[in-house]
């Protein structure tokens, strides 16, 4: 991976002042535009700086309309220093077992002591949403899988776990496709019936895909009605059947729980979403040299 360390990273951040070029930079690459009407002319720099005001007729009123580098941003009407945004950000992109209260800690009070708890909470759930991606649709071999997250159901073994249906009480349903050696594409599911899966699935998988590899859990029954779709049974003690298997989107499934239990905050139901944002931004910018340029771009749009 090209990323630059953490000490690099630091030092090519040294002031408020650079976070918000660098800003400047990704958001508007050709040219300061206006946030609301999205035009560069008429905008016109004020006195402070990264501060600008758009003077089109339409947009702002007779003094026109004012906004910074942060407007319409994750970093919008921060009290934090965007030094402190960033640090967060790198580490959440870098830390492929996700964010350790260790590491938070250590961004928070080794640089501002008065940033609390709930700021840091804050700080990270702003960058998983804006961890999304459209990586859709997947092609080649493909593998799909649900699982669970919260409850009892943590300490069940891996077949016990299947087939329950909508899941219980304070469990979450999660689904996720993956081609192997590329993408993920993954979200939480109210429900784990025939109707979501095969939706899912459909929405997910471009229809030249090669395979597409699941369990034998019965939402998956109906795609083979146009799908190249191969079962490997795991409560008949099958796991690998040629090229049918779903150990890859196991393996992201484990990295993801084992994340989850070392968050530095307990994981709420209503917040999954986030995290499966975040790990799966995670797993599909895992090559990506650019991973922390292209999240400044994406985190301003
Ligand atoms: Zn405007």
């Amino acid at each position: 991976m090209g990323m630059q360390t953490y000490e690099q990273f630091d030092r090519t951040f040294p002031t408020d002042e650079a976070c918000k070029a660098y800003i400047v930079s990704k958001r508007w690459p050709d040219g300061v535009r206006c946030p609301r009407c999205k035009r560069k002319e008429k905008v016109y720099a004020l006195k402070q700086p990264f501060k600008w005001t758009c003077c089109n007729a339409d947009c702002g009123k007779r003094a026109g309309y004012r906004f910074s580098v942060t407007t319409h941003t994750i970093f919008e009407d921060t009290k934090v220093s965007l030094r402190i945004w960033f640090k967060i950000g790198y580490l959440m992109i870098t830390a492929k077992k996700g964010l350790s209260s260790l590491q938070v800690r250590r961004v928070i009070f080794g640089e501002e002591s008065g940033t609390d708890w709930r700021t840091a909470w804050y700080i990270c759930h702003r960058w998983r949403a804006a961890m999304k991606g459209d990586v859709m649709p997947l092609t080649g071999e493909i593998e799909v899988d649900e699982t669970f997250i919260g409850g009892k159901e943590r300490n069940k073994h891996a077949s016990q776990r299947k087939h329950i249906g909508t899941g219980g009480a304070g469990k979450v349903a999660v689904i996720g496709a993956i081609a192997r050696k590329g993408m993920i594409v993954a979200k939480v599911i109210e429900k784990t019936d025939t109707a979501t899966l095969d939706s899912f699935v459909r929405q997910t998988v471009s229809k030249d895909a090669k395979l597409i590899a699941t369990d034998e859990h019965v939402g998956y029954r109906l795609l083979g009605n146009s799908l190249p779709h191969r079962v490997v049974r795991h409560g008949a003690g099958e796991y690998v059947v040629g090229t049918t298997h779903t150990n890859t989107i196991e393996g992201f499934w484990s990295l993801f729980k084992r994340g989850l239990i070392g968050s530095y905050h307990k994981v709420n139901k209503q917040y999954l979403p986030l995290y499966v944002n975040e790990f799966a931004w995670r797993f599909n910018n895992r090559k990506n040299p650019n991973a922390f340029a292209d999240l400044i771009t994406t985190c301003s749009n």
